[in-house]
């Protein structure tokens, strides 16, 4: 049973203080960019670092969307599709290319994680993805050989006979693992990257809500719920939060809701047995859970798909979740749930992320879960484009953001999406 649990995410416990902010309003910024998530903040850094003058707007407080929300596993963003789905789509040589730009990013949020300093428990633990079916762990194999063949990844498969040296479950029919895959902890990342925009000249702006755009011969007049203010570029770092209030994009974009639980401290261990390697941990499903362990290594965080999201503050909305979690770990069940906390993350029409500028506004959203690499290599990417320079070029740029067909009844479609998804998971390969 859930029951008197703390409705804020697990990570906003403990977390240093924040830096101290401006809050005068300014007039003028060369670029303002919406959202502080790390979209928005790595941007801002890039930017800064080039010596423009830029302004985030944040509508809620620093970091209020998915940035210090989510669970820390930090990926290629390879496995939404197979390789050979993704030849089918897009021909063999964008594919390969596709692949390697989210090895990449792998890369680059490393790399700058070490080169700012960030202190926020990043480490290459590795991903164990277990299979839910005999069938996708054969595919599975097939599809690790090709992103070896394509874009060079390390990978090992773990039958099931061998799999609880990995996780402490036999639900899995074995699994795969990316040993270059990491973790962090997304709250202190967030505050990292925050600092170093601060100390770089950027500034934010908190509860200033973006209420709309004028585009004038060359700069833009932002409104905002403090007043108006104008901006030589203005850059769309909203993501899965997009409103109506930026209907280019938010009919782009689908906000499709993910929540996550955290166990009480459990004896150590347990927690050994649960998670021997420590590495981040999902499964095959098409609605997948995700878990791991806590940065202290003495809780469980476990997160996935709830049903009653417009209720995520209420206990009752998470006992799915536990159920879920129950059912990796039977020896779970007896134990206390202390946090539930949910997000939204922006999913594109074909499922990719995306970067550019349409009607003169920049643009970088829509990782589709996957958002903790991306969203820092696509804020740094179009951070580029902005500023004009050739390494801005990236191999999703000819890919169209294209709109959703019946984007009003998306809140619906997620619900019977999942539905379905669920109903083949449980009787279908
Ligand atoms: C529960 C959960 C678990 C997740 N787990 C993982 C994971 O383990 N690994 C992974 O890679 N990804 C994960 N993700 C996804 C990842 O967190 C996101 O893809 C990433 O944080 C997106 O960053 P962002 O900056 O683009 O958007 P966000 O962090 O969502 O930031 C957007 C911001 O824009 C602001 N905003 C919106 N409209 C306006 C406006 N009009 N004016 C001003 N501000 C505005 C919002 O308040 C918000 O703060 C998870 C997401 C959730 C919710």
């Amino acid at each position: 049973m859930v029951s008197n649990i703390s409705f804020r995410p697990w990570w906003h416990e403990n977390l240093p203080a924040l830096p101290q902010l401006d809050s005068r309003f300014p007039e003028n910024a060369d670029v303002v960019i919406i959202g502080s998530g790390y979209t928005g903040l790595s941007a801002a850094l890039t930017l800064a670092h080039a010596g423009r003058d830029v302004l985030i707007l944040e509508a809620g407080s620093p970091g209020f969307g998915a940035s210090t929300r989510n669970g820390g596993q930090v990926g290629s963003g390879n496995q939404k599709f197979r390789v050979q789905s993704l030849i089918a789509l897009y021909g063999r040589e964008k594919a390969k290319a596709l692949v390697r730009a989210g090895s990449e990013m792998l890369r680059y949020i490393e790399d700058l994680i070490e080169s700012e300093s960030i202190v926020c428990h990043f480490k290459k633990v590795g991903r164990f993805r277990g299979a839910v079916r005999p069938a996708h762990y054969e595919s599975m194999a097939r599809d690790m050989e090709d992103l070896k063949r394509f874009a060079g990844v390390e990978y090992f498969m773990v039958p099931a006979n061998e799999q609880r040296t990995e996780v402490g479950t036999d639900i899995y029919f074995g699994g795969s693992v990316l040993p270059h895959d990491a973790a962090l902890h997304p709250g202190l990342y967030h505050r990292g990257l925050l600092q170093r925009v601060l100390q770089s000249g950027g500034q934010l702006q908190t509860e200033t809500r973006v209420t709309g755009l004028t585009s004038n011969r060359s700069s833009f007049d932002v409104h905002t719920t403090r007043g108006v203010l104008t901006a030589g570029e203005v850059l769309v770092a909203s993501n899965g939060y997009t409103g109506s209030e930026l209907p280019d994009f938010k009919s782009r974009l689908v906000p499709v809701g993910t929540s996550m639980i955290a166990t009480e401290e459990l004896p150590e261990e347990l927690m050994l047995d649960l998670m021997p390697t420590s590495r981040v941990y999902g499964n095959t499903a098409r609605v997948f859970h995700y878990y791991r362990p806590s940065t202290d290594g003495r809780r469980l965080l476990f997160g996935g798909r709830i049903r009653r999201l417009v209720a995520q503050n209420s206990s009752s909305a998470y006992q799915h979740l536990q159920r879920e979690m129950n059912h990796v770990f039977p020896v779970l069940s007896g134990y206390r749930i202390t946090h539930g906390w949910s997000g939204y993350i922006g999913y594109t029409k074909d499922v990719l992320p995306h970067l550019g500028c349409h009607n003169r506004i920049w643009y970088a959203a829509g990782y589709c879960g996957t958002g903790v690499s991306r969203s820092t290599w696509f804020g740094h990417k179009v951070a580029l484009k902005i500023l004009g320079k050739d390494e801005g070029k990236t191999v999703f740029d000819d890919l169209p953001l294209s709109p959703f067909r019946f984007r009003r009844a998306a809140p619906l479609g997620v619900v019977l999406f999942e539905s379905w998804y669920r109903f083949r998971d449980r009787f279908y390969d």
